[in-house]
């Protein structure tokens, strides 16, 4: 079986280093890069996106072109 990427990471093998917040530019022991924990909570509470219902409209085809003459002729 085929073991997909994530899967072969561990969390454990990337112990927390020091690193600088880019929004609020606090030094802070942490994994990744990227927001402080602080800052993530804030992010998340400001800008979570909200699932919402849209309603689907009848695709309408638009004729931009008129039959010529000749498609029209009658045999
Ligand atoms: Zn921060």
């Amino acid at each position: 079986m085929e073991i997909a990427v994530l899967d072969g990471i561990k969390a454990d093998d990337y112990p927390p280093i020091e690193l600088v917040c880019p929004r609020c530019d606090a030094t802070v022991m942490q994994r990744f890069a990227g927001p402080c924990e602080a800052c993530f909570v804030v992010l998340r509470r400001e800008f979570a996106a909200v699932a919402q219902a849209v309603e689907k409209t009848e695709y309408v085809p638009k004729m931009n072109v008129t039959p010529n003459a000749v498609a029209l002729k009658d045999d």
